[in-house]
C-alpha cells in the first residue's frame, strides 16, 4: 500500500491539445479517490499517467514518496482495472485471476498461486466459476474475475477506470457495493475514474472534480454537495441537479424569479457590490407549504408559482416551476449546462416536494424554500460567495476521522479472519 502524490502534473498531446492542466493531488494511504468530471475531462488522462500508459509531459509523480515519472508500468506496481475487462477468453477464471502471479515468473510457488487465487475468490464470491471460461460468464462475473486479477497482487494502489460502465443499473449498483466493501476490507489505495456522479457520491472518500483538464475540488461527498466551490461542481453534483436562477440585489434584497428575500447581513456584505448574482437551491430545499410544520415555515421563505408538469415518485414529488430567464446570466448558464451534458432545462426550476404534497400540474402552488441553503455565485466567475470555510473544515475533519476508522476496523476485521484461518494464507482445498 502506498500514498499516490501528484504535483504540477501536466499532460500535453501530441497535436499540442492540453488535457491536464497543472494538477495537484494527494491521495493518503488507502483512501479511495475518485476522479470525476464530463466526458473530455482529462480523468482518463490522468489515471492513465498514474499507470504509466501514458507519458506525463510536466510535474512529478511520487509513489511511496518516491518519483517514478520514468518508471515503466510494470516497476510500478499497480494493478488496474479496464472497462472492458480485458480478459483472456482462452482461459478459466482461476487463471485469468492467477495470470499476474504466473507473469512473475518463478516468484510464487504453485502453492502459493493456489492460495492467493483462492481468497480472491472468496472475496469476490466466484468460486463456483473458477473453472469456467470468461465467454460463459455474466457481465457482472466477468467484471469480478477482472477486480480478482487486480487483487491477487500485493499491488500498491488499485486503479479503476469506469469499470461498471457496461453494466445495466441494477448490476451497477451491486458491484458498486461490492467494490466499497471489498476496498474496506483489503484497505488498499484506491483511484476510480468514473462520470457517474451517483458512483462519485458513494464510493470515495474524497471525490476530485475535474473541468476540462483543471482540478476545480477535492474534498469529501458531503463537502462538495454542501459546500461546492463554484457554479460547475454545484451543478454537477447532485440529481436532479441544482436550480439556478438570476437574483437581483437592491441593498439587502434578493428579487428572485419567484419571491424577494432578506439577505443576512453577513451574506449581503459577500455579494459585495454585486447588483446581480446567480442563486442556487438544491431541489430538496423546496416544500409543499401546506405539508411544512411551522417552526420550519418561519425559517424559510412561502412563494407562490405556477406549476408545470409534476412527476410523482411515492416518497418524493418532482414540480417544475418555469420562469423567465434573465438574459444578463442566460447565456452564462446555458454555457455550463451544455459543460455538464444537461438538459436544457435552465428556465424552470425542478423542486422535490414531500410524497403527501398535492400540488397538481396547471395549479398555482403555495410553495417554500429554506433561504439558509441557498448558495449565491459571482456570475462572471462562478465563485461561490456562499461558501462557508469553516464548515467545510468541519466536514472535512469529521470524514477524515470516519475513514480512518472505517479503515482500521477493516484492518482489524482482515487480522482477525486471517488469525481464524491459521495465521497465514489459507490452504487451499
Ligand atoms: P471520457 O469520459 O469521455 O473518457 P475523459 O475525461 O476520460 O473523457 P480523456 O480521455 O482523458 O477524457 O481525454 C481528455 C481530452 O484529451 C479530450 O479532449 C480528448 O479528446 C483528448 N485526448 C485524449 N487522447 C488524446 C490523444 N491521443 N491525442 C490528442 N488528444 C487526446
Amino acid at each position: 500500500m502506498a500514498a499516490i502524490e501528484l504535483k504540477h502534473i501536466e499532460k500535453v498531446y501530441g497535436d499540442g491539445f492540453k488535457a491536464v492542466k497543472d494538477v495537484n493531488l494527494d491521495i493518503a494511504d488507502g483512501e479511495f479517490m475518485i476522479l470525476v468530471g464530463p466526458s473530455g475531462c482529462g480523468k482518463s488522462t490522468l489515471l492513465r499517467m498514474i499507470v504509466g500508459l501514458e507519458d506525463i509531459s510536466d510535474g512529478e509523480l511520487l509513489i511511496d514518496g518516491k518519483r517514478v515519472n520514468e518508471k515503466a508500468p510494470r516497476e510500478r506496481n499497480l494493478s488496474m482495472v479496464f472497462q472492458n475487462y480485458a480478459l483472456y477468453p482462452h482461459l478459466t477464471v482461476f487463471e485469468n485471476i492467477a495470470f499476474p502471479l504466473r507473469l512473475a515468473r518463478g516468484k510464487h510457488s504453485e502453492e502459493e498461486i493456489r492460495a492467493k487465487v483462492q481468497r480472491a475468490a472468496d472475496l469476490l464470491e466466484l468460486n463456483e466459476h473458477l473453472d469456467r471460461k470468461p465467454a460463459n460468464l455474466s457481465g457482472g462475473q466477468r467484471q469480478r474475475v477482472a477486480m480478482g486479477r487486480a487483487i491477487v497482487r500485493d499491488a500498491d494502489a488499485f486503479l479503476f477506470d469506469e469499470p461498471l460502465s457496461n453494466l445495466d443499473a441494477k448490476l451497477r449498483g451491486q458491484m458498486r457495493t461490492e467494490i466499497a466493501r471489498m476496498q474496506r476490507r483489503l484497505g488498499t489505495t484506491t483511484v476510480y475514474v468514473t462520470h457517474d456522479q451517483t458512483e462519485a457520491m458513494t464510493l470515495g472518500d474524497r471525490v476530485a472534480v475535474l473541468r476540462a483538464g483543471v482540478l476545480q475540488q477535492v474534498a469529501s461527498p458531503r463537502e462538495l454537495y454542501e459546500q461546492p466551490v463554484n457554479l460547475f461542481v454545484a451543478g454537477f453534483i447532485g440529481s436532479p441537479p441544482m436550480n439556478f436562477m438570476p437574483g437581483r440585489v437592491e441593498g439587502r434584497t434578493l428579487h428572485l424569479p419567484f419571491v424577494d428575500v432578506e439577505l443576512a447581513p453577513d451574506v449581503a456584505e459577500r455579494v459585495g457590490g454585486r447588483d446581480l448574482v446567480i442563486v442556487g437551491v438544491r431541489p430538496e430545499h423546496f416544500e409543499d407549504a401546506s405539508v411544512l410544520d411551522e417552526n420550519k415555515q418561519s425559517r424559510g421563505v412561502v412563494f407562490e408559482a405556477d406549476v408545470d408538469v409534476t412527476e410523482w415518485l411515492g416518497d418524493s414529488l418532482y414540480a417544475y416551476l418555469p420562469f423567465e430567464p434573465d438574459p444578463q446570466v442566460q447565456d452564462k448558464l446555458e454555457e455550463l449546462d451544455r459543460e455538464l451534458d444537461g438538459e436544457g432545462m435552465r428556465t424552470q426550476l425542478v423542486v422535490s416536494l414531500d410524497g403527501m404534497s398535492r400540488v397538481r400540474e396547471g395549479e398555482r402552488a403555495r410553495l417554500w424554500f429554506d433561504a439558509r441553503r441557498m448558495h449565491l455565485f459571482d456570475p462572471e466567475t462562478g465563485e461561490n460567495l456562499t461558501r462557508d470555510e469553516q464548515e467545510a473544515a468541519r466536514i472535512n475533519e469529521e470524514n477524515e476521522r470516519a475513514r480512518t476508522e472505517a479503515l482500521e476496523r477493516a484492518r482489524e476485521a482482515e487480522r482477525r479472519a486471517e488469525e481464524k484461518n491459521g495465521g497465514g494464507e489459507r490452504q487451499s482445498a
